[in-house]
Protein backbone atom coordinates (compact mmCIF):
# COMPACT_ATOMS: atom_id res chain seq x y z
CA UNK A 1 0.00 0.00 0.00
CA UNK A 2 1.24 3.16 -0.98
CA UNK A 3 0.51 5.98 1.90
CA UNK A 4 0.55 9.24 1.05
CA UNK A 5 2.98 11.74 2.52
CA UNK A 6 1.42 15.50 2.69
CA UNK A 7 4.55 17.28 2.90
CA UNK A 8 8.68 16.07 2.94
CA UNK A 9 11.80 17.42 1.55
CA UNK A 10 12.90 13.75 0.43
CA UNK A 11 12.69 13.27 -2.74
CA UNK A 12 12.70 9.57 -2.21
CA UNK A 13 9.10 8.76 -2.25
CA UNK A 14 7.17 8.97 -4.84
CA UNK A 15 3.74 9.11 -3.74
CA UNK A 16 4.32 12.75 -1.77
CA UNK A 17 4.66 16.52 -1.70
CA UNK A 18 7.72 17.27 -2.47
CA UNK A 19 8.53 21.15 -0.70
CA UNK A 20 10.11 22.39 -3.91
CA UNK A 21 12.67 25.08 -3.32
CA UNK A 22 11.68 27.49 -5.77
CA UNK A 23 14.86 27.52 -7.64
CA UNK A 24 15.32 23.55 -7.67
CA UNK A 25 14.77 21.73 -11.08
CA UNK A 26 11.32 20.29 -11.39
CA UNK A 27 11.54 17.15 -13.97
CA UNK A 28 11.91 14.19 -11.51
CA UNK A 29 9.50 15.63 -8.98
CA UNK A 30 6.08 14.12 -9.17
CA UNK A 31 3.92 16.11 -6.92
CA UNK A 32 5.55 19.13 -5.46
CA UNK A 33 4.29 22.63 -3.25
CA UNK A 34 5.93 25.50 -3.13
CA UNK A 35 6.38 28.80 -1.58
CA UNK A 36 8.12 31.83 -0.03
CA UNK A 37 8.90 30.81 3.65
CA UNK A 38 9.17 33.36 6.03
CA UNK A 39 12.79 32.32 7.00
CA UNK A 40 13.78 33.35 3.30
CA UNK A 41 11.16 36.26 2.54
CA UNK A 42 13.57 39.50 2.09
CA UNK A 43 11.81 43.06 1.62
CA UNK A 44 12.17 42.61 -2.66
CA UNK A 45 9.71 39.59 -2.18
CA UNK A 46 7.46 40.69 -4.49
CA UNK A 47 10.03 39.90 -7.28
CA UNK A 48 9.77 36.00 -6.63
CA UNK A 49 6.12 36.18 -7.33
CA UNK A 50 6.10 35.59 -11.21
CA UNK A 51 8.40 32.47 -10.99
CA UNK A 52 5.79 31.35 -7.80
CA UNK A 53 2.90 32.13 -10.56
CA UNK A 54 4.09 29.85 -13.37
CA UNK A 55 5.17 27.09 -11.27
CA UNK A 56 1.66 27.46 -9.60
CA UNK A 57 0.13 26.70 -13.43
CA UNK A 58 1.86 23.36 -13.16
CA UNK A 59 -0.74 20.14 -12.96
CA UNK A 60 2.19 19.08 -10.25
CA UNK A 61 2.36 21.82 -7.91
CA UNK A 62 -0.25 20.52 -5.43
CA UNK A 63 -0.20 23.63 -2.76
CA UNK A 64 1.10 26.64 -2.45
CA UNK A 65 3.75 26.25 0.51
CA UNK A 66 5.32 26.31 3.22
CA UNK A 67 4.18 29.49 3.79
CA UNK A 68 3.03 31.89 6.88
CA UNK A 69 3.96 33.58 9.97
CA UNK A 70 6.81 32.98 12.13
CA UNK A 71 8.14 35.58 14.73
CA UNK A 72 11.33 33.94 15.49
CA UNK A 73 12.86 33.80 12.55
CA UNK A 74 11.44 36.11 9.87
CA UNK A 75 11.00 39.66 8.67
CA UNK A 76 8.97 42.12 10.26
CA UNK A 77 5.08 41.59 10.47
CA UNK A 78 4.07 43.49 8.03
CA UNK A 79 6.43 42.25 5.10
CA UNK A 80 5.10 38.51 6.54
CA UNK A 81 1.62 39.17 6.37
CA UNK A 82 1.96 40.55 2.78
CA UNK A 83 3.74 37.99 1.20
CA UNK A 84 1.47 35.43 3.08
CA UNK A 85 -1.93 37.30 1.74
CA UNK A 86 -0.71 36.90 -1.74
CA UNK A 87 0.53 33.55 -1.46
CA UNK A 88 -3.14 32.75 0.09
CA UNK A 89 -4.64 34.32 -2.96
CA UNK A 90 -2.74 32.11 -5.28
CA UNK A 91 -3.90 29.22 -3.67
CA UNK A 92 -7.13 29.83 -3.78
CA UNK A 93 -6.73 31.04 -7.22
CA UNK A 94 -5.82 28.00 -8.65
CA UNK A 95 -8.24 25.85 -6.41
CA UNK A 96 -5.02 24.23 -3.77
CA UNK A 97 -4.64 24.28 -0.43
CA UNK A 98 -1.81 25.98 0.88
CA UNK A 99 0.57 24.10 3.49
CA UNK A 100 0.95 26.62 6.48
CA UNK A 101 4.36 27.40 8.75
CA UNK A 102 3.53 29.20 11.67
CA UNK A 103 5.52 29.84 14.74
CA UNK A 104 4.28 31.41 17.74
CA UNK A 105 1.95 33.44 15.58
CA UNK A 106 -1.43 32.01 16.13
CA UNK A 107 -2.99 35.01 16.20
CA UNK A 108 -2.01 36.65 13.04
CA UNK A 109 -2.88 33.41 11.30
CA UNK A 110 -6.64 34.38 13.12
CA UNK A 111 -6.57 37.83 11.96
CA UNK A 112 -5.86 36.54 8.75
CA UNK A 113 -9.39 34.61 8.62
CA UNK A 114 -10.78 37.57 10.26
CA UNK A 115 -9.79 39.85 7.36
CA UNK A 116 -10.71 37.68 4.14
CA UNK A 117 -13.77 36.87 2.94
CA UNK A 118 -12.22 34.21 0.63
CA UNK A 119 -9.49 31.84 1.77
CA UNK A 120 -8.09 29.01 0.28
CA UNK A 121 -7.80 25.57 2.41
CA UNK A 122 -4.81 25.96 5.01
CA UNK A 123 -3.13 22.74 6.23
CA UNK A 124 -1.22 23.84 9.56
CA UNK A 125 1.69 21.00 8.90
CA UNK A 126 3.62 19.61 11.63
CA UNK A 127 0.70 20.31 14.23
CA UNK A 128 1.99 20.16 17.55
CA UNK A 129 0.30 23.25 19.34
CA UNK A 130 -2.53 22.63 22.66
CA UNK A 131 -5.58 20.89 21.40
CA UNK A 132 -7.39 24.36 22.41
CA UNK A 133 -5.71 26.30 19.86
CA UNK A 134 -6.54 23.78 17.04
CA UNK A 135 -9.78 23.98 18.57
CA UNK A 136 -10.14 27.48 17.67
CA UNK A 137 -9.25 26.56 14.35
CA UNK A 138 -12.03 24.22 13.00
CA UNK A 139 -14.64 27.11 12.48
CA UNK A 140 -12.51 28.12 9.18
CA UNK A 141 -11.09 25.79 6.77
CA UNK A 142 -8.56 24.58 8.18
CA UNK A 143 -6.45 21.00 8.01
CA UNK A 144 -3.75 19.29 10.51
CA UNK A 145 -0.99 17.50 9.29
CA UNK A 146 0.82 15.21 11.66
CA UNK A 147 4.59 14.16 11.77
CA UNK A 148 7.12 13.06 14.08
CA UNK A 149 5.50 14.42 17.11
CA UNK A 150 2.64 11.48 16.80
CA UNK A 151 5.25 9.44 17.89
CA UNK A 152 6.34 10.98 21.10
CA UNK A 153 3.85 10.15 23.95
CA UNK A 154 1.62 12.69 25.74
CA UNK A 155 2.72 15.24 22.71
CA UNK A 156 0.45 17.59 21.55
CA UNK A 157 0.00 16.27 18.36
CA UNK A 158 -1.41 13.08 19.90
CA UNK A 159 -4.03 14.71 22.25
CA UNK A 160 -5.08 16.69 19.14
CA UNK A 161 -4.98 13.84 16.63
CA UNK A 162 -7.91 12.02 19.20
CA UNK A 163 -10.06 14.71 19.15
CA UNK A 164 -9.53 16.01 15.50
CA UNK A 165 -12.35 15.80 12.94
CA UNK A 166 -11.55 12.76 10.20
CA UNK A 167 -11.77 15.01 7.38
CA UNK A 168 -9.39 17.35 8.87
CA UNK A 169 -6.44 15.27 9.28
CA UNK A 170 -3.34 14.43 6.97
CA UNK A 171 0.49 12.71 7.90
CA UNK A 172 3.75 14.44 6.67
CA UNK A 173 7.22 13.00 7.91
CA UNK A 174 8.52 16.59 7.28
CA UNK A 175 12.53 16.76 7.07
CA UNK A 176 12.53 13.73 9.73
CA UNK A 177 14.34 10.47 8.54
CA UNK A 178 11.05 8.12 9.61
CA UNK A 179 8.76 6.59 6.99
CA UNK A 180 5.93 7.81 6.07
CA UNK A 181 4.52 4.02 6.94
CA UNK A 182 5.85 4.10 10.35
CA UNK A 183 3.75 7.96 10.85
CA UNK A 184 0.68 5.95 9.61
CA UNK A 185 1.60 3.00 12.35
CA UNK A 186 1.32 5.87 15.31
CA UNK A 187 -1.82 7.61 14.09
CA UNK A 188 -3.50 3.96 13.87
CA UNK A 189 -2.65 3.10 17.46
CA UNK A 190 -3.58 6.42 18.68
CA UNK A 191 -7.15 6.10 16.40
CA UNK A 192 -7.36 2.55 16.80
CA UNK A 193 -8.28 2.85 12.99
CA UNK A 194 -6.40 0.10 10.88
CA UNK A 195 -3.52 2.06 8.60
CA UNK A 196 -5.52 1.33 5.10
CA UNK A 197 -8.83 3.00 6.85
CA UNK A 198 -6.37 6.15 7.33
CA UNK A 199 -5.18 5.53 3.73
CA UNK A 200 -8.26 5.85 1.91
CA UNK A 201 -9.20 8.87 4.33
CA UNK A 202 -6.06 11.10 3.56
CA UNK A 203 -7.07 10.27 -0.20
CA UNK A 204 -10.45 11.60 0.21
CA UNK A 205 -9.33 14.65 2.26
CA UNK A 206 -7.32 15.91 -0.23
CA UNK A 207 -9.50 15.21 -3.13
CA UNK A 208 -12.28 17.05 -1.34
CA UNK A 209 -10.21 20.41 -0.93
CA UNK A 210 -8.08 20.55 -3.34
CA UNK A 211 -9.11 20.75 -7.46
CA UNK A 212 -5.77 18.71 -8.18
CA UNK A 213 -6.77 15.54 -7.15
CA UNK A 214 -4.21 12.52 -6.02
CA UNK A 215 -4.50 8.82 -7.34
CA UNK A 216 -3.05 6.32 -5.52
ZN1 LIG B 1 8.92 21.22 6.07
Amino acid sequence: MNLFDIHTHSTSNKFAIFNLEIDFPVESISYFSTGLHPWNLEVNWQEHLPKLQALAKDERCMAIGEAGFDRIWGPDNYVQKEAFSAQAKLALETGIPLILHLVKAHDMLLEYFKNEEKTPTIICHGFNLKPHLAEQLLQFPVCFSFGKALKQEGSNAAAWLKKCPADRYFFETDDSDLSIDSIFNAASVILDRPVEELSNQVISNWNRISKRKIYE
